[in-house]
């Protein structure tokens, strides 16, 4: 009899043991299909004593339907999502599901249609052909591809191609990427680098885990040395995984990899198109000395990936919070990619200008090896940095730039230099109110304001997407041309600006403007070409661009990611506010930073004006230190909703009422969740607080094990939370 175990891609049911029938070959990690009722699914064959599952006598067990085309998955891959199902309280087949992120490359080898131009002319000539024909030249994609390319239907391309002005091409959908090469163009690197890039260097030829935390200031050159890194995994035909925080920043990154290793590497997101995902999919499945993926640069969904010969794993920017997942599997990308490296028996490299206090204390403590780059390449100096008291200088009425941040602009503009200017804020303003009666616009899924996008003139929820026209009058008192915007965003930023320098060009830069790689990759063209005076962008500007002729960044307002009861707001508002100032003064000529601020006196702010890092570092370390937050202690959130707000309230009760009486283990709460309204559901939130001693997962796991919750119910465990919403 031959009975396998099956990681089933169903979270609500539990592994399933099915039998091979005669003559079909599997081992663990194979990709099957199994027959679950009435339909196939997908599963994983899985190391049936490693997981428990329910015992079924072996007549009652049902045949697998077939086996995928696709390499068995390794070892190491099946140990990293067992520990992070573990670790984050999360259903394996969810795990196991970010693994097989490619429906269409599991299906093996496949050829698909493109088309290109010829050198027909089509027997009439309308306007939409010679859009589309203008709009085509060296193109080759897909119908549909090509008819979004040129904003023309697909009937208008079916004309053309019966008229043989558009020819197919039949094409490998797996056809391999261009090749990286390790000696393309290789730098000259200055000492500190090329200490740093030796150590890197030598792990990897020493193979064995190894992490690394590449502590270098903005303009250090990081990339630059880690790059060496890819250059030895290259050389030795093994895989590399560049983890980047934004979509926004791989435009950049593609560019400067080109240049030093002349082609692009595989790129991995989620705003990926089918074709483009199972051809990345299967080439990281190839190993590099059979034509698959090199180097792949990806959002934190690549880290799952089934890499055919990982060497080497690099997390950029990696205190940055969006590489945490805050919702389905909520991990936390720069964690699990250490812990990839340790299955894997790589190095792992994470780089950042200012690492999270958690990182620091893995190096701190020996666990980590700590690089440090202490200056700035090439001779350029840090930014000057000081704070403008807004109580002293405030900007005139119903403005936000202080007069003294508008002189240093203005100076900028004479001598043809760059101003940027930052606020973590999208859109024209955070809330919009009647002037008449106080009504305020509202999410009605949320409790959130709606936010005023006047470009694209509409009244926004930033949580669950609602969006709706701004009316001519108010819904509640029905008088006219009554709304007031209160509060700025960047786009009032952007107002501002050209109301006080109409002769500036400016650029607005947030995830409503840069929203695909190509606006992403003109906005830096301009920006570099200084056809733009003033930038004014939220946290997307904040890191990975280098704008030689940037000399002054300004912080609209620092105090405003300290608001609320973010526990980690402090150390969010130095690593923020610390990146933006590192845009400034990257070139020859020195930068300058003013940060306007209310509370001059915030250890925070003092710290970032004093250019004292450590002493942020210090005074932050202390306070968790004596809150037993991390690193020092642990915390978990659990989160209960329901679009039934007196069930949600009870379920949260009930899992109050039982919590565990531990020495090491404090339960906060239930409260309502300050977002207590989410996307139509009422939300209630626990905080745990545990000492590092203490299995705080295993504690979560037999607490709600034993209570039973109707289905609308639905309680998440966020394990070492980022957001506290
Ligand atoms: P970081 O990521 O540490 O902020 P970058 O890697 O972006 O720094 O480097 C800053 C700038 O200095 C980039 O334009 C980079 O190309 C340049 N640079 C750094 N090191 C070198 C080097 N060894 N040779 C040439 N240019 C370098
Ligand atoms: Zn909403």
């Amino acid at each position: 009899m031959n009975r396998v175990r099956i990681v089933i891609f169903n979270a609500a049911l539990g592994p399933l043991d099915y039998r091979v029938p005669q003559g079909m070959q599997v081992e663990p990690g194979s990709v099957v299909v199994a027959p679950l009722g009435p339909r196939q699914i997908t599963g994983i064959v899985w190391e049936a004593e490693r997981l428990p599952a329910a015992e079924v006598p072996d007549a009652k067990l049902r045949p697998l339907i077939g086996v995928l085309p696709v390499a068995p998955l390794k070892a190491q891959l099946r140990r990293l999502v067992e520990w992070t199902a573990d670790y984050y309280c999360a259903p394996l087949a969810s795990v196991a599901r970010m693994v097989l992120a490619s429906g269409g490359a599991l299906k093996g080898p496949a050829t698909m249609t493109e088309y290109r131009l010829t050198d027909h002319e089509p027997d009439r000539m309308t306007p939409q052909r010679l859009r589309a024909m203008d709009a085509l030249q060296g193109e080759q994609a897909t119908i549909r591809e090509l008819s979004e390319l040129a904003g023309v239907s697909d009937g208008v391309l079916r004309g053309l191609v019966s008229q043989g002005v558009l020819e197919p091409v039949e094409v490998d959908c797996d056809r391999p990427y261009p090749r990286a090469q390790p000696d393309f163009a290789v730098p000259d690197l200055n000492d500190s680098q090329q200490h740093a890039a030796d150590r890197f260097i030598e792990a990897m030829q020493k193979g064995g885990f190894a992490p690394f935390l590449l502590d270098g200031v903005t303009g250090s050159g990081k990339t630059e040395v880690y790059f060496e890194a890819i250059s030895e995994a290259l050389a030795k035909d093994r895989q590399v995984l560049v983890l980047l925080p934004e979509i926004a920043l791989t435009e950049a990154f593609l560019r400067r990899f080109e240049n030093r290793f002349g082609s692009s590497p595989v790129v991995w997101h989620s705003s990926l198109k089918s074709t483009e995902r199972r051809r990345a999919w299967r080439a990281i499945a190839t190993p590099p000395a059979k034509g698959g993926a090199q180097v792949v640069v990806g959002a934190r969904s690549a880290l799952f990936l089934p890499y055919a010969n990982l060497g080497l794993i690099v997390v950029d920017e990696a205190h940055e919070v969006s590489f945490k997942q805050d919702e389905g599997v909520r991990y936390n990308a720069r964690d699990v990619a250490v812990m990839r490296a340790r299955f894997e028996e790589i190095p792992a490299i994470l780089a950042s200008a200012t690492p999270a206090l958690e990182s620091l204390q893995m190096a701190e403590s020996g666990i980590y090896e700590k690089i440090e780059l202490a200056s700035r390449f090439g001779g350029a100096t840090m930014p000057e940095i000081s704070t403008l008291d807004l109580r002293e200088t405030p900007p005139e009425r119903g403005r936000w730039l202080a007069p003294p941040l508008v002189k240093e602009m203005e100076a900028r503009l004479e001598r043809s230099e760059q101003s940027l200017l930052f606020l973590n804020r999208r859109g024209y303003a955070p809330l919009t109110l009647c002037r008449h009666c106080g009504y305020r616009f509202q999410c009605p899924n949320c409790s959130a304001w709606l936010v005023e996008h006047r470009l694209s003139s509409r009244l926004a929820c930033h949580h669950c997407g609602y969006e709706t026209q701004p009316p001519a009058t108010c819904p509640e008192c029905g008088t006219e041309d009554c709304l007031v915007a209160c509060g700025p965003g960047v786009e009032r930023i952007a107002d501002e600006v050209r109301e006080i320098m109409p002769q500036a060009r400016v650029a607005l830069v947030t995830s409503d403007t840069l929203n695909s790689p190509e606006k992403a990759a003109e906005f830096v063209q301009l920006a570099e070409e200084r056809l733009v005076d003033v930038i004014v962008g939220t946290q997307l500007v904040t890191k990975g661009f280098h704008f030689p002729e940037l000399t002054l960044v300004g912080v609209v307002d620092a105090d405003l990611g300290l608001e609320g009861g973010d526990l980690r707001a402090a150390e969010r508002t130095y690593q923020q506010v610390a990146q933006v100032a590192g845009r400034a003064g990257r070139g020859s000529k020195p930068g300058e930073v003013l940060i306007q601020t209310r509370h001059p006196e915030a250890a925070v702010i003092a710290a970032l004006a004093a250019g004292d890092r450590d002493a942020f570092y210090d005074a932050e370390t202390e306070a968790r230190r004596h809150a037993g937050a991390p690193p020092f202690g642990r915390w978990a959130a659990i989160i209960v909703s329901s679009e039934d707000e007196a069930e949600a309230r009870n379920a949260a009760r009930a899992i109050g009422g039982t919590a565990p009486h531990l020495p090491d283990v404090a339960v906060l709460g239930p409260a309502p969740a300050p977002m207590s309204l989410l996307r139509g559901r009422y939300r209630y939130r626990l905080l745990i607080n545990a000492r590092r001693s203490a299995q705080v997962q295993n504690v979560i796991r037999e607490w709600l094990g034993a209570l039973d919750f109707p289905r609308s119910v639905r309680v998440s465990i966020d394990i070492d939370p980022y957001s506290f919403v």
